[in-house]
């Protein structure tokens, strides 16, 4: 196996500028609820050409989101190191003779918040032809996502997760276990709302209690990887999050597996969607059922016709801030921010035989 490094530095300007927005209609499968998915549409951006960029609004342009929303960079403050890159856990060893498994592990340097996934972003084209790499959005989830780490595992090989802060900190044991078996871990809001039809400052705290709940719900590290709800993305966010350093992430190729509900159609949709493009970064949801179930079939596919799996990594660990992580801390203890051990505020005084 060997490693590659996608850098980038000093990247994104022209591809984030924001032209990319997305305004195609859809909305997501309910994730955000507590129930199970509906057979709403996820979103699915429609793919606009890029005008030119000139260099000078590009840079307007960030400066002018960084100061409205305050990133790092607003005081001109020489920037702390970056924390070190999230633990790459290398899981159990493959049992499974001829398994898929991982043929090539890539580290992406998140400086300047470099974005990934033709359906909206060009600059970087790291993957060779036979090359996919698997994402995974909405979880974790009771039944689903656990199933779809099984089908990982069983074929030996890792994939995203990008993780609603809501569903993290319902279900932290669940993202533990995504962790655990090596996958990488990157967020995708606080509740999974569209961000076009929010307020900058709004979109700001979807996106960093996204972040933070993530953070909380884990307990470690993790990667400074980032996709939109429905893949619909706000100028101003795309702005900021490039101010984060945080990478954005769309995809090649979308599953539309939240559509389908039928996991022999979701394996042959990524199958025919695969053989015309060739290579590509792959959309699925762990939230869906019918992806779980199509999940050991699909991967079957992949290694029978000879497609490779690329595994993500980051090269440091993202930065939470800390007014949203003390938000968050507040909201897994249900709403008491300064909770004291249980056995210290309450105590056995009696007992029955
Ligand atoms: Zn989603």
């Amino acid at each position: 196996m060997r490693r590659v490094v996608v850098c980038g530095v000093g990247v994104v300007a022209l591809v984030s500028l924001g032209i990319f927005a997305t305004f195609m209609p859809g909305s997501h499968s309910e994730p955000g609820s507590r129930s199970e998915p509906s057979n709403v549409a996820a979103g699915h951006a429609a793919l606009l050409p890029p005008p030119p960029a000139a260099p000078q609004a590009v840079a307007a342009l960030a400066a002018a989101g960084r100061a409205q929303l305050g990133t790092p960079a607003d005081n001109g403050a020489i920037k702390a190191p970056s924390p070190p890159a999230p633990k790459v856990v290398a899981g159990p060893p493959c049992q499974t003779p001829g398994a898929l498994g991982v043929a090539r592990v890539v580290e992406i340097d998140t400086t300047g918040g470099p974005g990934f996934g033709f359906q909206h972003f060009k600059a970087y084209d790291f993957l060779n032809p036979g090359e996919v790499v698997l994402t995974f959005d909405d979880g974790p989830w009771p039944i689903n996502t656990p199933a779809v780490l099984a089908a990982l595992a069983a074929q030996c090989t890792k994939a995203t997760f990008f993780s609603i802060g809501k569903h993290a900190v319902w279900h932290p044991e669940i993202l533990k276990q995504v962790a655990a078996a090596g996958h990488t871990i990157g967020s995708h809001t606080w509740s999974h709302v569209d961000l076009v039809k929010k307020s900058p400052a709004d979109a700001k705290d979807e996106i960093e209690k996204g972040i933070s709940a993530v953070r909380a719900a884990l307990g470690a590290p993790y990667a400074p990887f980032f996709r939109f709800p429905e893949l619909r993305h706000p100028p101003e966010m795309m702005t900021y999050l490039e101010g984060r350093n945080i990478a954005m992430f769309s995809t090649d190729l979308d599953s539309f597996d939240f559509k389908i509900k039928n996991p022999d159609q979701i394996v042959a949709s990524v199958m025919t969607k695969l053989k015309k493009d060739g290579k590509g970064i792959i959309l699925m949801h762990d939230f869906q059922r019918a992806t779980a179930q199509a999940l050991p079939e699909l991967l079957s596919e992949l290694k029978t016709n000879g497609y490779k799996v690329v595994q993500l990594t980051a090269k440091t660990s993202i930065e939470t801030l800390p007014e949203y992580d003390a938000m968050m801390s507040q909201e897994i203890k249900g709403g008491t921010a300064n909770a004291r051990p249980t056995a210290s505020v309450v105590r056995t005084v009696s007992e029955g035989n």
